[in-house]
């Protein structure tokens, strides 16, 4: 099967220039300016972007968390970030405490298997016990299956947060295996006495998951983890940062050359604290962890993304319905499963209010979304590029498409969307995933099983392009 896309404006990391695209076995083999080839089918995309795929490396499909299930699984998790441009995903892999992290892998294994997803999936593996039923050696041979970051929790006390020595033997063991160390950093303890007291005074409105998590917890457990990260000797990459209190510490181990990484994901660019104190408890919809910030938070997180201190934007996807999951009027916020909906809309947020505002050019728009996640999480440069041996992993975007965000035409099944109602302009118009058309003009083409696990490639090792491991 191959597969010619003539006439693009080809837009990677580095590079803006028209040309055509020529696809065989799943990989780019040709680049170039009117390529005198023969292909199984035709792309015309003059007037288009050629993009590479988007990576996003945040995601929690069907996973167990807060006495429910995410209500995506592999299969409309994956079709919805397609319709979106995403052609690789990365979601955690979570232990249960007390099991291994064998067990933790053939259970999320076993997911993929029976909802088989429409684009490229990996794991990482989500630390929550080192003590009994997962071990220190266990962990350390996780790399060599391609599973290359390691995610601790310093927040939810009592479920999954670990304390200091687990994160920090994490972090000794990452550092010998090649591993990156991905924190949620917020400090548990601290949080946990401030929701006590809040409960105790009778506040359980929605917008007191935002009062009770001040951002300077988020700021001391973010700047904890950096200096143990440098202590230990592993590269860290800091999920979901919120606001400034957890900019700052990230900015200055760069300014130092640590091997510090931040993220933040759309929601945090656009929806602030106000959106938790709604009446009829609908406020719960915005119940995620970190919380929404102070509206002034947004413009230091877009400042950051320019000026490369947050390098990733992710969507930290962990959709539960809203009543029927996130709770009914007269419940309490503490009890409220934490996440948010946002896989399928991060590319259409970010084009619209970041590229097309002058916020961020087009190659970082593409750094953001694609390029830096494939690196940092092992899959540069098979993802993350538009290179002769790459993955044909590929998005046409069309920058006039009109688009309006909406539950009602969303393809999560989640039933609400953080953005409903607004207006974008541009968006994919085909989405292919290894040269398979995935997505062609609104409709779904693939069947589940197009998609594959991908074996990532250790911190600061290439994944070498498939055909060079087929020669
Ligand atoms: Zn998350």
């Amino acid at each position: 099967m191959s597969v010619l896309i003539k006439g693009g404006r080809i837009v990677t990391a580095a590079d803006d220039y028209v040309g055509d695209v020529f696809v065989e076995n799943g990989t780019v083999s040709l680049l170039g300016e009117s390529l005198d080839v023969t292909a199984d089918k035709v792309i015309d995309a003059t007037g288009k972007y050629v993009l590479p795929g988007a990576v996003d490396p945040h995601t929690h499909l069907e996973m167990f968390f807060g006495g429910t299930t995410t209500c995506d699984d592999f299969t409309s998790g994956t079709v919805s970030a397609a319709f979106g441009g995403t052609t690789t995903l990365v979601d955690f892999c979570m232990q249960a405490p007390g099991t291994s992290f064998g067990q933790a892998l053939e259970n999320y294994f076993e997911k993929i298997d029976r909802a088989k997803p429409v684009i490229d999936v990996g794991f990482h593996i989500g630390v929550t016990d080192l003590r009994e039923g997962g071990s220190l050696e266990e962990l350390a041979t996780l790399p060599d299956q391609g599973v290359t970051s390691y995610k601790v929790f310093m927040a939810y006390k009592g479920a999954v947060m670990v304390d200091d020595e687990t994160l920090f033997k994490t972090m000794r063991t990452a550092a010998e295996t090649g591993a990156l160390v991905m924190v949620h950093a917020e400090n548990g303890d601290a949080i946990d006495i401030i929701v006590k007291e809040a409960v105790a005074a009778g506040h359980t409105e929605p917008i007191w998951h935002a009062r009770t998590r001040p951002p300077e917890t988020e700021g001391e457990a973010t700047n904890r983890a950096v200096q143990l990260a440098h202590v230990a000797g592993c590269p860290l990459y800091v999920v979901h940062v919120s606001c400034r209190e957890s900019i700052e510490p990230i900015a200055l181990a760069r300014e130092k050359g640590w091997d510090t990484y931040g993220e933040t994901c759309t929601q945090y660019l656009f929806i602030d604290e106000s959106a938790l104190d709604q009446p009829g408890f609908e406020g719960a919809k915005y119940i995620y962890t970190p919380p929404p910030r102070a509206k002034e938070n947004q413009e230091h997180l877009w400042h950051a993304l320019r000026n490369d201190v947050l390098s990733v934007v992710s969507t930290d996807h962990c959709p539960f319905k809203w009543p029927e999951q996130k709770g009914h009027a007269g419940e309490a916020f503490q009890v409220v499963p934490n996440g948010g909906p946002g896989i399928e809309n991060r590319l259409h947020m970010l084009y619209q209010f970041g590229v097309r505002t002058g916020r961020l050019s087009l190659n970082r728009f593409v750094e953001l979304v694609s390029t830096n996640p494939a690196r940092y999480f092992g899959l540069y440069p098979r993802k993350g590029t538009i290179a002769p041996g790459s993955d044909a992993d590929i998005v046409v975007w069309d920058p006039d498409k009109k688009l309006t965000l909406s539950a009602s035409t969303h393809h999560s099944n989640v039933n609400y969307n953080l953005f409903e109602g607004t207006d974008v302009t541009g968006a994919p118009e085909v989405v292919l995933v290894r040269g398979q058309v995935i997505v062609e003009n609104d409709e779904l083409v693939a069947q589940p099983g197009a998609g594959q696990f991908v074996k990532r490639a250790k911190w600061g090792e290439e994944l070498t392009p498939a055909e060079k491991v087929m020669a």
